[in-house]
């Protein structure tokens, strides 16, 4: 019963999120984007550029590492995914001049994949150009299924003239068995995650404890041959079994990361013992998209949405 409820409450969300209409209602009425940005502040590094680089330097100082998005995704044309390219760079070229702790993250369809991919691959190279002149990785995100072999190409293809970029590997896929063994032996650095897309059936396996058990083996691997990585998830269950690794391999190329605003606490308690975190933190405009997306995956963050509107 409760999980027929969290159910319902999820798919609502998850389509409150894709509504249009609902959207825009939202975002022209004063009042309403008033009390829901107070709920989004939790998960969003700002707006703005600069609103970002103030949250990085918080979290910097803290002690953590941070990879920055810039929202967006499903960019339709060619002035737009330049759009969004230019402010990559100007995000890399920020980090750079106030020598921030920062990678960047991005999807490859906010910067051309829906156009094309010649497209793409020239804007994520002028992203890794700039990126490379501090040391920054550029760390592509993995969309859903009908994009998985796009995105590995341009991986596999750009990282041969840059080596600062690395790959999001989803453990759910059953096609990962294989991708993994290849991507292992590629020198960039991966990003472990579960999976967050819907996909057409009998491509990927539920949550539960044999996706856990996979991941987990995909994790060991990673450290135990201290392979860059980044642990992304925010189920307490796989970073505890991670730190056991970590523990056993002394891995020195790694993070534990988690979204920010999302179970951070828990993050906190590893980074005091020690262990690399990182936080991924998001930035733009487009965060009512990026909230209603937090809350379908948990609806139970609804409380605290509600708690940070009322609080
Ligand atoms: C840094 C980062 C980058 C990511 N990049 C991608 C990507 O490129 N492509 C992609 O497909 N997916 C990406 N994801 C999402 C990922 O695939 C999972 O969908 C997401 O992390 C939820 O899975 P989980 O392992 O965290 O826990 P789940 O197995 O979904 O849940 C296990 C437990 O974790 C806790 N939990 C999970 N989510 C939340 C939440 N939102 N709020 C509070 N508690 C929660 C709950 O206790 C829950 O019972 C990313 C995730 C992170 C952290």
């Amino acid at each position: 019963m409760d999980k027929d409820i969290l159910r319902l409450g999820s798919e609502a969300l998850k389509k409150a999120a894709l509504n249009e209409d609902a959207k825009n209602f939202v975002l022209q009425n004063e009042s309403l984007f008033t009390v829901l940005k107070k709920a989004a502040n939790r998960y969003i590094g700002g707006e703005t550029l600069s609103e970002a680089v103030l949250s990085i330097k918080q979290l910097n100082d803290k002690g953590y590492v941070v990879t920055t998005d810039f929202m967006g995704e499903s960019i339709r044309n060619e002035g737009e995914a330049n759009q969004a390219t230019d402010e990559f760079i100007a995000f890399a070229q920020a980090v750079k001049h106030e020598t921030l702790n920062s990678s960047v993250s991005l999807d490859l369809s906010h910067i051309g994949l829906l156009v094309s991919h010649d497209l793409t691959k020239h804007n994520l190279q002028s992203i890794c150009i700039e990126a490379a002149t501090s040391n920054q990785e550029v760390i592509i995100s993995m969309e859903g299924t009908d994009r998985t072999d796009q995105i590995l190409d341009i991986y596999r293809e750009t990282l041969k003239t840059h080596p600062n970029l690395g790959i999001t590997i989803q453990a759910y896929l059953h096609r990962t068995k294989d991708d993994f063994k290849e991507i292992l032996g590629l020198p960039g650095s991966i990003r472990l995650v579960k999976g967050a897309y819907d996909t057409p059936k009998n491509l990927s396996m539920p949550r539960g404890n044999q996706l856990d058990e996979i991941y987990l083996h995909y994790a060991e691997q990673l450290l135990a041959k201290n392979h860059k990585c980044a642990i992304a998830s925010h189920d307490e269950k796989i970073h505890t079994e991670t730190v056991k690794f970590i523990d056993k391999y002394q891995p020195t190329d790694y993070v534990l990361e988690r979204l920010l605003g999302i179970c951070n606490e828990e993050l906190q308690s590893y980074k005091d013992r020690g262990y690399n975190c990182r936080i991924y933190v998001v930035y733009g405009k487009e965060w009512y998209l990026y909230v209603c997306n937090r809350w379908a995956e948990y609806p139970l963050n609804l409380f605290r949405g509600l708690a940070d509107i009322v609080g």
